[in-house]
């Protein structure tokens, strides 16, 4: 008998540290329009209603065992939408549709529609829902079609995501209990699909050709360090890994907690990236000192509009209160546009949005969005013991930076600051820093603008790489700059949380890092293991080399306790 070929193993870029072995689960895409009537033999109208009234029953009860389990207010969404589905008026529609020769697909499409527009004229709240709905629709019209469900699956137990590429949007509900890795097919470092699995602490490959071949069920094995993804590995291959997973984390576990210093004592502090109040107990269980960006956006995406000043005032509050007095919690001023569209803000018709209205520019050309912003973080911190300060993302000149440093005094907000992520900022960073209370550098958007190289490119995933000596010399800039005028410095891209790139950061002259709470335990470790020397000497060899590879490898080589902690 001949013993089948095991499947080649793929390859893509490692983003996120850790190993995980899983049935994979695929993200559905979109559902398809159904046909209008007369492009399809029409069936049976009573045989036609009995089916679209089966298929919105099974979504219903799917959403209400989802809703169960889920619980929460996600849970209370899930419960809503099955409502929806079992609306008498809708089930009315439905039935007057295939009575009039519809299919039951194409009927359950139409009576959506025109629910959908009774509902949107209802009230605001319920325009609010329409997005729900169109997820109930799209849902029986799936199984009608017999199409995949859209969406996150959940196919009721763990499992290894496989997608084309993931949204904001459609990962803002992820779970991490039962998420066990992501795996796409673009993507790039720093895409948000590789920020969001880092936040989450699972392991990821991102930029993996061929993965969405790759069926529903079967066990693949994922290493989010080296990219590989393994199908239906051999159980001591799975084991091995796993292995190697679990003894790095144990070493880890034993490493200094407390703040973020050199050898010699010279402090970095030590901050976590959140997108969230939920995100806060990972960053608090892994030490951080405050909160070095609040990606404040995800409150706002999926809304038709944007949430009201007492809403996002609880969010912040929520965030600034877990922490203890005079700790610092940076909340950046919401950065729409380009990879985050949001509808209320975004204009749809822009070529090249990363080089559009996006970040301080759109919430420029909409001031009641900031001010209501602001005006919620003002409150939050009057209230708060920690610290609040504030950031504007996308600022390329010092008039912006001014700007943005007004609107935020005006609600009372003592540090207000600029993400420098456009080379125009880090290029006049003396000017720009000048017109703000502190900088934190955004080096997944400086590295895509400095390169003129897309982040979501997987195919461009080296420009991404944060040893570029260009980028570390936009940096190096910028903390001249902060040095020469007492002012904070930061860095809350990716890059900080490297832990050799960390030390060079460090000697560079940025005085905070910021990144996922899971790589805190790393760049504590190895900064207190250097002494501030030892970083600026390290600093000074990825600045000279000739490209990113050539700076890693000679950093490696000359960082006294690389070897010894295994990087
Ligand atoms: C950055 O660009 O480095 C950054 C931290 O912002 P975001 O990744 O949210 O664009
Ligand atoms: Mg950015």
């Amino acid at each position: 008998m001949r013993v089948p070929e095991p499947a080649p193993a793929l390859q893509g870029v490692g983003v996120s540290p850790g190993v995980a072995v899983g049935p994979v689960a695929s993200m559905g895409g979109g559902v398809p329009e159904p046909p209008a009537a007369g492009d399809r033999p029409h069936g049976d109208p009573a045989a036609e209603a009995e089916a679209a009234a089966a298929a919105l029953e099974a979504v219903a009860a799917d959403l209400e065992a989802r809703g169960e389990r889920a619980g929460g207010e996600a849970g209370d969404v899930l419960q809503a939408q099955a409502m929806m589905a079992l609306d008498p008026g809708l089930a009315e529609k439905v039935e007057q549709a295939t009575a009039e020769g519809r299919t039951a697909a194409r009927a359950v499409f139409e009576a959506f529609a025109s629910y959908r527009e009774e509902l949107a004229e209802a009230s605001e709240y319920m325009a609010a829902r329409v997005a729900d709905l169109d997820d109930v629709r799209d849902r029986a019209v799936a199984r009608l079609l017999g199409v995949p469900m859209p969406g996150v699956p959940d196919p009721g137990h763990p499992f290894v995501l496989v997608a084309r590429d993931l949204a904001p949007a459609d990962t803002a509900a992820l779970d991490k209990r039962t998420v066990l890795a992501f795996v796409t097919e673009e993507g790039g470092p720093t895409s948000h699909t590789a920020i969001l699995a880092r936040s989450l602490g699972v392991p990821a490959v991102v930029g993996c050709a061929g993965a969405t071949a790759l069926a529903d069920g079967v066990r693949v094995l994922v290493d989010g360090g080296s990219g590989e993804v393994v199908p239906d590995p051999a159980e001591a291959t799975a084991a091995a890994a796993l292995g190697r997973a679990a003894a790095r984390r144990s070493a880890l576990a034993g490493a200094p907690s407390g703040p973020g210093a050199t050898a010699d004592g010279h402090r970095v502090l030590l901050l976590a990236n959140v997108r969230g109040p939920a995100e806060v107990p990972d960053a608090l269980a892994a030490g951080a000192e405050g909160v070095g960006l609040f990606r404040t956006e995800f409150l706002f995406l999926d809304r038709t509009r944007p949430p009201a000043v007492a809403e996002q005032e609880t969010a912040y509050r929520q965030v600034l209160d877990a922490f203890p007095a005079g700790a610092k919690v940076v909340i950046r001023t919401l950065d729409a546009g380009a990879d985050k569209p949001l509808a209320f803000l975004t204009p749809r018709d822009e070529p090249n949005p990363a080089l559009g209205q996006r970040g301080l520019r759109a919430v420029r050309l909409t001031p009641e969005v900031l001010a209501g912003q602001l005006e919620a973080v003002g409150r939050a911190a009057a209230a708060s013991r920690a610290e609040a300060w504030v950031m504007a993302p996308m600022v390329a000149t010092a008039a912006e930076a001014a700007w943005f440093r007004d609107q935020a005094r005006r609600q009372r907000i003592a540090m207000a600051g600029v993400m420098v992520e456009v080379p125009a900022a880090a290029l006049l960073a003396e000017a720009v820093l000048a017109e703000a209370d502190f900088a934190s550098i955004g080096t997944n958007d400086l590295a895509q603008y400095t390169y003129a190289a897309d982040r979501q490119l997987s195919g461009l995933a080296a420009f991404q790489d944060p040893w570029q000596p260009a980028l570390l010399a936009l940096v190096a800039r910028v903390g001249e700059a902060g040095r020469s005028l007492g002012k904070p410095v930061g860095v809350c891209g990716e890059a900080a949380g490297d832990p050799l790139l960390a030390l060079v950061l460090a000697g560079l002259g940025v005085t905070s890092l910021s990144m996922a709470p899971a790589a805190l335990a790393e760049v504590r470790l190895l900064l207190a293991r250097h002494t501030l020397e030892d970083c600026r000497r390290l600093a000074a060899i990825a600045l000279a080399a000739r490209d990113a590879d050539t700076a890693r490898a000679q950093v490696r080589e000359a960082a006294p306790a690389a070897a010894e902690l295994g990087l």
